[in-house]
């Protein structure tokens, strides 16, 4: 099964990701952890990132897909993959599509969790404490979830328009996401 799980910070496309994945068989590819690691392990790419991962903009488009790109299509390969945080624009899928195109790739679902905005802030704000993570700081914070707003939201239709797109409310324990989650597939 090869599945995008949509969503914004503080969505919990992170814990329902890792659990589906673990579910279904396949790897659970999160784009924000590809990219963490990196900036960890100082690589060059990290070097390049860093910035744009402290402040909650999106690492240039050139620089997402040569991280994760090679790991997708390995994935879909293998038998699948929940790939969380990719795409995370319009212009990003249209790309993604292209390269998938070729090889079939490309995404059977996309799981959109719905989280009302104020319910973002407080379980980001919870996070924070513990998460050790450089942009969940309040400021950063509500600069990821306008960038959100503006460049993640257009996917809802996007995905919408081609029929791939499932919406769950995800407002709820974790144990009830998931199982609503398991319900549209
Ligand atoms: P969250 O959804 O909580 O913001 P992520 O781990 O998904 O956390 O993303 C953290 C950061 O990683 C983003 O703010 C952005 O800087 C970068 N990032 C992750 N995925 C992408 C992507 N597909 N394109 C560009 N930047 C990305």
């Amino acid at each position: 099964m090869r599945l995008i799980l949509l969503g914004a910070p503080g969505s919990g496309k992170g814990t329902q990701g890792q659990r589906l994945a673990a579910r279904l068989g396949v790897p659970h590819i999160a784009s924000g952890d590809l990219l963490r690691a990196e900036v960890r392990d100082r690589t060059e790419l990290g070097r390049l990132v860093a910035g744009y991962l402290d402040s909650g903009q999106l690492v240039p488009d050139e620089l997402t897909f040569k991280l994760v790109v090679p790991v997708v299509l390995a994935a879909a390969r293998a038998g699948g993959y929940v790939l969380d945080g990719f795409p995370r624009s319009v212009a990003q899928a249209v790309q993604a599509e292209e390269v998938a195109a070729e090889s079939g790739a490309g995404p059977e679902r996309v799981i959109f969790l719905a989280v009302p905005e104020a319910v973002l802030v407080k379980r980001l704000s919870e996070r924070a404490a513990t998460s050790g993570r450089s942009d969940d700081t309040p400021k950063v914070i509500t600069d990821r979830l306008r960038v959100f707003e503006a460049e993640t939201r257009p996917l809802v239709e996007h995905y919408r328009t081609r029929g791939l797109l499932r919406e769950v409310a995800a407002d709820r324990s974790t144990d009830e996401v998931a199982e609503a989650i398991s319900a549209v597939l």
